[in-house]
């Protein structure tokens, strides 16, 4: 019996690289997976959202504004940042970008409000990865702090609904991110956060080990149901069969429901939809 025979030799097994969006894009629907990550050329996504381009405007005013010397933190400097990063794409006309525009000013002035400019963060949309047996994971974290000796993954949120601790807790990608921060940092971190810039809240949960590890699990699993479908479609499976679709309200919001008969099924939404002013509750 050679080496390879006795396992010794064996080669390593290849690892699944992916972002914690990636996985969460297959654990939502299957199908929007293999739209984003299988079929090529992908089918054509439908226009830019304009609570996307919110969305990124106000994460990047923020990276901004902590890339300045703790001097010049002010809100004075906001208009300035905000300008410079605003991206116009998705909204319904000049008017409403400007009204969107202001509501996302007086969120980053209270919100900077609240900080010490002098706070120096580990990381502003620092990238972290981490191997495990299966998994080669890496993601940009919106804001990394040092509190006392531990670390704490901070996520800015923009949409309409309130975050709650129920959706800190359960959120796969801030776990994943902790995981990460701990390894790259040599440091604890157990305390992920969701700051809601347009209600000045922020929604926590303090992990266990357990609790990490048990995010993990869950993530290896659903790399391995990834490549058994992909496996699956390379014997012969049809595709359609491999990377069901799972459609629901949310299909109204995905780049891909053009494409995507069951997704038809529910309403189209203007691109601008949910940075409409509505009464809050309504479950946009
Ligand atoms: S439209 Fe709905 S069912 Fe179709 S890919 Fe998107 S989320 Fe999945």
């Amino acid at each position: 019996m050679d080496m390879e025979q006795l396992g010794l030799f064996a080669p390593p097994r290849r690892l699944f690289t992916c972002t914690p969006s990636k996985l969460g894009s297959y654990e939502d629907c299957p199908r929007r997976y293999r739209f984003s990550y299988v079929d090529r050329p992908a089918p054509p996504k439908g226009p830019p959202w304009a609570h996307n381009s919110l969305g990124a405007s106000v994460h990047t005013a923020l990276r901004s504004w902590y890339a300045l010397d703790p001097e010049r933190r002010t809100p004075s400097v906001l208009p300035k940042l905000l300008q410079a990063t605003w991206v116009k794409e998705g909204y319904r006309d000049e008017e409403q970008e400007r009204e969107v525009f202001r509501r996302a000013l007086a969120w980053l002035e209270s919100y900077v409000d609240s900080l010490d400019p002098h706070d120096e963060p580990v990381g502003v949309e620092r990238t972290v990865a981490a191997r495990t047996e299966t998994l080669a994971l890496s993601g940009r974290v919106d804001r990394i702090d040092q509190r006392g000796a531990e670390l704490v993954i901070v996520d800015y949120k923009t949409g309409r609904s309130q975050t709650t601790p129920d959706d800190a807790r359960g959120s796969r990608a801030l776990a994943l991110y902790a995981i990460a921060a701990e390894r790259v940092f040599r440091r604890p971190c157990r305390r992920v956060e969701l700051h809601h810039l347009p209600t000045g809240t922020v929604a926590a949960h303090d992990h266990t080990r357990e609790s990490l590890d048990r995010h993990l699990r869950r993530a290896e699993e659903t790399a391995a149901d990834i490549l058994a479908a992909e496996a699956s479609v390379r014997e012969g499976t049809d595709p359609d069969q491999a990377f069901p679709t799972a459609a629901g309200p949310w299909c109204s919001w995905c780049d891909y429901r053009k494409a995507c008969p069951a997704g038809q099924e529910h309403p189209a939404r203007d691109p601008w939809t949910a940075v409409e002013r509505r009464p809050a509750g309504d479950g946009l």
